[in-house]
């Protein structure tokens, strides 16, 4: 059982989530960060991965021992302050593996076969004026995978049907029938399309740089479902501008939801504003096993997904 109003829910929620919560529980909102906060007594928090945890807040909230996070990222999470002060927090991993590799592999036959475009090119009646524009085959190709964990790897199973080479680079190299590389510029220089499915962390900041995109070359493709941060986003611009890339699609930026405007005029991107778990399907998933992740603290069990920190 969790207790009425024990857990302070942070930052708007959608509505597909917003139903799953109040199914379940009677949290105490919080909607709007910039307000004043609630009173009450709160033993936990729960909040998504794509809403920032400000320390300023947990200082004012010290009986909090728990947040649990709807998303599978916890770059938004101030760990040191949460290990410091014994706060356990949860993650959702796993359950949006079906989502995210869905987009991911949806966002790359977009880039390759120009698909908005083609919709935009019979919409608007140029059909009957000329041919659409001969685009890229993906099967025979090579493609990469930055972060073989849990998406990287249902995303080259997913690959697998569809005749490509299947290599990857992490840390180290895993017990997998595909290629490893041991970083990422060797992966890039041998891939036609490059997916970026790790971590945001401080190892991972900037990884696609300018040598990277350099490396990838003028025919090769990036498709980056994991965060913005992992890119050195005025590199790709680069890249993207002078044609040193074929093309990227992008779910994700460094400054959401106000990506660089540059982005928007180019013609070898395609760009979806962060929703590689949007579906209804695994939002109630996400919000569920956050919710059981808070029911494990309350009734002081092993939590069932929890951050390692
Ligand atoms: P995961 O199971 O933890 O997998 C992450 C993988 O990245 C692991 O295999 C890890 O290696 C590897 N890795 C860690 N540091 C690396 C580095 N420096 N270089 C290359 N690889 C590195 O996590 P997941 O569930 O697959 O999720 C991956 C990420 O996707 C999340 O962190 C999140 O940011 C992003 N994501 C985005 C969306 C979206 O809406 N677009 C949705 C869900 C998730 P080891 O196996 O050796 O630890």
């Amino acid at each position: 059982m969790i207790p009425v109003n024990s857990v302070l829910q942070v930052g708007q929620f959608p509505e597909v989530m917003q139903m799953v919560i109040d199914q379940r529980i009677v949290p105490t909102r919080f909607d709007d960060l910039q307000a004043e906060l609630p009173s009450g007594s709160f033993d936990s928090i729960l909040i998504r991965s794509n809403t920032k945890l400000p320390i300023a807040l947990l200082e004012k909230l010290p009986q909090v021992k728990m947040v649990a996070t709807c998303g599978v990222g916890y770059d938004n999470l101030p760990l040191d302050f949460l290990k410091q002060r014994g706060i356990k927090a949860s993650n959702t991993p796993g359950v949006l593996n079906d989502a995210v590799c869905e987009l991911a592999i949806g966002m790359m036959f977009g880039l390759l076969r120009r698909i908005p475009e083609a919709h935009e090119f019979v919409r608007s009646a140029a059909w009957s004026k000329g041919l659409f524009t001969v685009t890229t085959t993906l099967a025979g190709k090579r493609v990469g995978i930055v972060g073989m964990g849990r998406i990287g790897q249902d995303l080259a199973k997913r690959l697998e049907p569809f005749k490509v080479d299947i290599a990857y680079t992490g840390p180290s190299a895993k017990d997998l029938p595909y290629t490893y590389l041991p970083n990422v510029k060797a992966l890039a220089k041998v891939c036609d399309v490059l997916f970026l499915a790790c971590p945001a962390s401080s190892a991972t900041e900037k990884m696609i740089n300018a040598e990277v995109l350099e490396a990838l070359g003028p025919q090769s493709y990036l498709v980056n479902i994991a965060r913005g941060s992992v890119v050195d986003e005025a590199a790709l611009l680069v890249a993207l501008q002078q044609k040193k890339i074929a093309g990227a699609a992008l779910d994700v930026f460094e400054n959401e939801p106000n990506p660089d405007a540059r982005f928007l005029n180019l013609d070898n991107v395609l760009l979806t504003p962060h929703i590689g778990s949007a579906t209804s399907e695994t939002r109630q998933l996400m919000t569920n096993l956050a919710i059981d992740n808070l029911e494990a603290f309350y009734n002081q069990q092993p939590l069932l997904t929890e951050v390692q920190n």
